[in-house]
C-alpha cells in the first residue's frame, strides 16, 4: 500500500463515524455503560441484545480499527487477551505452533504454560533467522517484526509464501509498527494481532488489543471466543482507545522522525557500544524494513558499557520516564535485562515520545555524558 493510501485511510478515520449520522446526533461515539438493553419479545432482530454479546462504544472502535485493517476487526481488553483468542481458536491438541524466540515474553508462556499441557506442541526460532527451513507440519505460526525488544525484522510476505505452501495460518503481531506502518494483511498474513495498549492508544492510560483478519471462518471463531470466554473491553477504555486512535497518524509520524534523528545522533555516540534501529542504513533489519514498512517504528536500542551505566543515564534524562511499555506520548525507557531478556546488562529499550527532537536529544547527550 503506498503512503497516499495510507494517509487517505488516516483522513476517512476522521470522518467515517460522522457519515451516517442525524441531524443533531453526536459527532463522537458515545460511552455506553451497560449490561443489558432492553429486550421485549424475540430478541433475534434486535442489535443489542446482552453487554457480553456486544456493546455500541467497542463497536465504534472496532468499526475505526476496521476501516484502517481493512479487515474484519475484534477487539479485546488488552493486547494478551488477543493472542489469546487467536491461540486458543485456532490451535487444538496435536497442532504444532511456531512462535518467535525473541518477541514478546508473553505470548511463549501462554503457549508454554496453557497450550502445552493441551497437547499442543510450541517451537521458536529467532527473528533474524525465523524463515528456514520453512513452515511444514504447522497450524498456525506467528512472527513479530520489528521483535521486541531486539529489533530483527523477517520477510513478511515471504513468510505467508511459506505459510501457504505448508498449509499454515501466518498470523502477524504489529504492536510496534500499528496499521499505518506496516500491514501484514496486504503482505499475505492471514491474521493481525495488536497490542492497542502501545501507540494505537498512545496515552498509556488504558490496555486494549485486537484480532484482525479476511478470513471468515476465523473471525467468526474469534467472535465467539469473545462472546463466551467473556474477555470484553470495558466501554469507557473502548471509549479512550478511541479517542487516542484518532491523533495515531500524527503521533506516529512525530515518534518515527524523532526516533530517527535520535537514532542516528546515538550510533555516533562516543559513549553508546551499540544501536539497533531499522532506519538506520547499517542496521541488519534495514533492507527488510525498507520493503515492507512504510515508517521505521519508534523503538531504538542502545547497549551501554554496563548495567550500572545503562541505569544512571536512564535515571540522569530528564526527558525519559523509566517505565516498561512503549508507543506512548512521553519517550520511556528500560534495562530489558531486568526482565529475564537475554540480552546484555547495559542494553537498553528506548520507546521515542512526543517530546520535540532537539529538547529530547539535548537531554539524552547530557545524561549519556553524565552517566557513570
Ligand atoms: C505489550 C505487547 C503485548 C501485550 O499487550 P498487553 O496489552 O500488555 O496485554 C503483545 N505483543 C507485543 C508485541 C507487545 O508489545
Amino acid at each position: 500500500m503506498s503512503t497516499h493510501e495510507t494517509e487517505r485511510l488516516a483522513a476517512e478515520l476522521l470522518h467515517h463515524f460522522g457519515r451516517g449520522l442525524q441531524p443533531g446526533e453526536s459527532v463522537v461515539p458515545s460511552i455506553v455503560p451497560t449490561a443489558v438493553f432492553h429486550l421485549p419479545g424475540d430478541p433475534s432482530d434486535v442489535a443489542n441484545q446482552y453487554g457480553r454479546y456486544n456493546n455500541p462504544t467497542w463497536e465504534a472502535l472496532e468499526a475505526a480499527l476496521r476501516l484502517l485493517e481493512d479487515a474484519e476487526t475484534v477487539v479485546f481488553p488488552s493486547g494478551m487477551a488477543a493472542i489469546a483468542a487467536l491461540l486458543f481458536t485456532i490451535v487444538a491438541a496435536g497442532d504444532r505452533v511456531l512462535l518467535p524466540s525473541d518477541g514478546y515474553y508473553t505470548t511463549r508462556v501462554l503457549g508454554e504454560k496453557y497450550l502445552k499441557p493441551l497437547g499442543v506442541v510450541i517451537e521458536t526460532r529467532p527473528t533474524a533467522t525465523f524463515l528456514d527451513g520453512g513452515f511444514e507440519g504447522y497450524r498456525l505460526v506467528l512472527i513479530e517484526t520489528p521483535s521486541n525488544p531486539g529489533l530483527d525484522v523477517c520477510d513478511i510476505a515471504a513468510a505467508a509464501g511459506l505459510a501457504k505452501r505448508a498449509g499454515a495460518l501466518l498470523a502477524v503481531d504489529n504492536t510496534t509498527m500499528t496499521p499505518l506502518g506496516q500491514r501484514p494483511l496486504e503482505l499475505g498474513a492471514d491474521i493481525v494481532v495488536s497490542a492497542d495498549t502501545k501507540a494505537i492508544n498512545g496515552h498509556s492510560d488504558a490496555l486494549m488489543g485486537h484480532v484482525a483478519s479476511r478470513n471468515g471462518e476465523v473471525m467468526v471463531r474469534v467472535r465467539d471466543w469473545r462472546r463466551y470466554g467473556g474477555a470484553i473491553p470495558s466501554p469507557f477504555e473502548a471509549w479512550l482507545v478511541y479517542r487516542g486512535l484518532e491523533t495515531l497518524e500524527v503521533r506516529f509520524a512525530r515518534m518515527c522522525a524523532t526516533a530517527a534523528i535520535v537514532a542516528e545522533r546515538l550510533a555516533g555516540h562516543e559513549r553508546v557500544a551499540a544501536v539497533r534501529y531499522p532506519g538506520l542504513a547499517g542496521d541488519p533489519s534495514h533492507a527488510i524494513a525498507r520493503q515492507q514498512m512504510t515508517a521505521f517504528g519508534s523503538m531504538i536500542t542502545l547497549t551501554l558499557r554496563d548495567g550500572a551505566m545503562a541505569e544512571s543515564f536512564i535515571g540522569a534524562c530528564a526527558y525519559i520516564q523509566p517505565s516498561t511499555s512503549f508507543g506512548g506520548v512521553r519517550t520511556c525507557a528500560e534495562r530489558r535485562a531486568r526482565w529475564g531478556d537475554s540480552v546484555p546488562d547495559g542494553f537498553v529499550r528506548l520507546s521515542i515520545g512526543l517530546e520535540p527532537a532537539e529538547v529530547l536529544w539535548a537531554s539524552m547527550d547530557e545524561a549519556l555524558r553524565r552517566a557513570g
